[in-house]
């Protein structure tokens, strides 16, 4: 058997230089791939727009491309909204117990909006990564939490260091227009499995899919969970050891929608992605990543992102396996 190749750079090379390198090798892919337009002021993205951000712990912040332009988060919004219900239920036994029976921690293997699933599961979603699932975690929010708004928005802002804006437009579009997210909700209020009203539940979401995020702020934030649950910037602890690998663990099998198996075999590295073409990961111990390029291959995911997540993922041996 041929001898796998070695790696072409360690973690003492010029991390700017090759992400540069990375970036010539990933942004063709996003010509195999298409902005999302189902949200209207999703189809204004730049399909050119890219940018690759690796932050370390020290807040060293490594990078290429735009990386100071915002969009929404979408999708990323899940892992935030998910920690902040890890951080009310905790693990404290019969909430933790009722979270995980309204939703499950197993890969969908269908696209993030499906419905299919959650007719045949009895309105189950199969996990809080899929937009099903979010709302579940949002309903949980709206008991739990006084103002689940600026609970929210007060832990994206703090994880990042400074605070983040709401972008208005994709809000009221996505309110608008999103006819399969209320199809979802009011096939789990069918079910009994959430307690709210549904547009409560959809403002909710859509407002957290709205919160703007740059490439450079996405990596900066998905540290605490490179480090076991503790902000590096303040050394607040956001989250247990436990529940921290908790998140990361769903991110890696449940993060990337039906294509999570394959980010496990091509990344090897815990991620999300948002529609709007961004997607953050993680090295343990080490930095938080992002990566943004708006066109996407038909699972949801960034095609750019992906092909420079596993361009950096081989090259300097990121994968956790
Ligand atoms: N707001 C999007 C939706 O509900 C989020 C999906 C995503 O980013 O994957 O359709």
């Amino acid at each position: 058997m041929a001898a796998d190749p070695a790696p072409t750079a360690t973690r003492d090379t010029d991390l700017d230089a090759l992400l540069r390198e990375v970036q010539r090798a990933a942004r063709p892919a996003a010509a195999r791939g298409h902005v999302a337009d189902y949200i209207p002021a999703l189809g204004e993205l730049d399909p050119e727009s890219f940018a690759l951000a690796a932050v370390g712990m020290d807040g060293t912040v490594h990078g290429v491309g735009d990386l100071d332009e915002p969009f929404p988060v979408q999708s990323i919004s899940k892992v935030f909204a998910l920690t902040l219900a890890m951080q009310l239920v905790g693990q404290s036994g019969s909430v933790a117990e009722r979270l995980w029976r309204r939703v499950g921690r197993e890969p969908s293997g269908d696209p993030f909006n499906s419905l299919v699933q959650l007719e045949r599961e009895r309105g189950i979603p199969r996990n809080p990564m899929i937009n099903s699932g979010a709302l579940v975690v949002d309903d949980v929010l709206l008991s739990a939490c006084e103002d689940p708004y600026a609970a929210l928005r007060g832990l994206l802002s703090e994880v990042v260091g400074e605070p983040v804006a709401v972008d208005e437009t994709v809000r009221r579009d996505e309110a608008r227009t999103g006819y399969r997210n209320r199809a979802l909700a009011n096939l789990m209020r069918s079910f009994d499995n959430i307690d709210h009203e549904i547009d409560a539940v959809l403002d909710l979401y859509v407002f957290q899919c709205s919160l703007q995020l740059t490439t450079r702020q996405l990596a900066r934030a998905v540290r605490f969970l490179a480090n076991n649950g503790v902000d590096p910037a303040t050394g607040t602890r956001i989250l247990s050891p436990t529940l921290s690998r908790r998140v990361a663990a769903i991110m890696l099998t449940c993060g990337t929608y039906d294509a999570a198996g394959d980010f496990a075999y091509s990344v090897g590295l815990p991620c999300k992605s948002g529609v709007a073409g961004s997607i953050c990961s993680l090295v343990p111990h080490e930095m938080g990543l992002a990566a943004w390029s708006p066109p996407l291959e038909p699972s949801g995911n960034s095609a750019a992102g992906k092909a420079a997540l596993h361009e950096l993922a081989e090259r300097l041996e990121l994968s956790i396996f």
